[in-house]
């Protein structure tokens, strides 16, 4: 009998507008964090806690990469998003230190599959399948946080193929940067290389096959994907 060795896939990492790259830990996510977005999706703003659901690193896919239609699904959607990669980690974070803790920022783009997480939510089932699946977290190169003083109050946009799909404000977020990384240090130990997707404003829509998808933050790259 031969040993068999397993080599699982090399970490994932993500480029930063210095030409170097960032180690990902894993990738938490806000949920309904846009009163304007709770509102199209049917909700009502209240005033619990942060959501929090999480995708695997795994998931992330560089700006401007040609990505397949993902399967079981026949509603994808765009969700245009702040994203902030922690530096240094730490447990029951205060607000007031909370940016202390972040290296920096990026545009990402919150793929989700809206009819699969429509049938979760209808059973009360985990969003995993709707929001962790491969290729979900489009993400562009992370700038440093001196380099993007405005980045936690920008204009945000969504275009597909050109339309405008999103247009926000970050600073219209219900729960602010410091607060997230309050709440979520509270439940979890947070670690360098960790990235927060921190919700999306109003205007969530389809993708189809052959659409490129772009999202952009005033002062950041920019998270691009075309859909084949
Ligand atoms: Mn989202």
């Amino acid at each position: 009998m031969s040993d068999l060795v397993l080599t699982p896939p090399a970490p994932v990492r993500l480029a930063t507008t210095s030409g170097g790259e960032i180690g990902v830990h894993r990738i938490f996510c806000v949920g309904q964090n846009y009163a304007d977005h709770v509102r199209e999706m049917g909700g009502t703003v209240s005033a619990d806690p942060p959501i929090f659901f999480m995708k695997p690193a795994s998931a992330l896919v560089p700006s401007g990469a040609t990505i397949p239609f993902p399967p079981a699904t026949d509603d994808l959607h765009h969700e245009a998003e702040l994203v902030v990669v922690i530096g240094r980690g730490g447990a029951g974070i205060d607000a007031a230190d909370a940016p202390a803790h972040i290296w920096g920022y990026a545009a990402g783009n919150d793929l989700t599959r809206r009819d699969l997480q429509a049938a979760a939510k209808g059973k009360g089932r985990p969003w995993d399948m709707a929001k962790g699946f491969d290729n979900s977290a489009v993400l562009g190169a992370a700038t440093p946080r001196a380099d993007a003083p405005g980045a936690e109050t920008a204009r945000i946009l969504c275009t597909v193929d050109g339309a405008t799909r999103q247009d926000g404000t970050i600073s219209d977020m219900i729960w602010t940067v410091p607060q997230i990384i309050a709440h979520l240090s509270g439940l979890v130990t947070l670690e360098t290389g960790d990235l927060i997707m921190t919700g999306t404003p109003a205007g969530v829509g389809p993708l189809a096959r052959g659409q490129t998808c772009i999202v952009e933050i005033e002062g950041l790259e920019p998270a691009s994907v075309t859909l084949t």
